[in-house]
């Protein structure tokens, strides 16, 4: 979408890069420790709650 530089407000601009072509995408996937499961490093583990070993979230099932 080609539009004058000084129409494209920050927001506007920021916004649409948020969304598909030229967004920032997670490249790096780390596997959880206990399960196996492809999860975002340094965060809980989303399929079994763990993180470095421990129990962190109580899944109900
Ligand atoms: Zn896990």
């Amino acid at each position: 979408m080609a539009v004058p530089k000084k129409k494209t407000t920050k927001r506007r601009q920021g916004n649409r890069r948020s969304q598909g072509h030229g967004k920032i995408e997670i490249k790096q996937m780390a596997s959880c420790s206990n399960c196996g499961y492809q999860v975002k490093p340094h965060v809980v583990c989303s399929n079994c709650g763990f993180y470095k070993g421990k129990k962190i979230i109580a899944k109900l099932i």
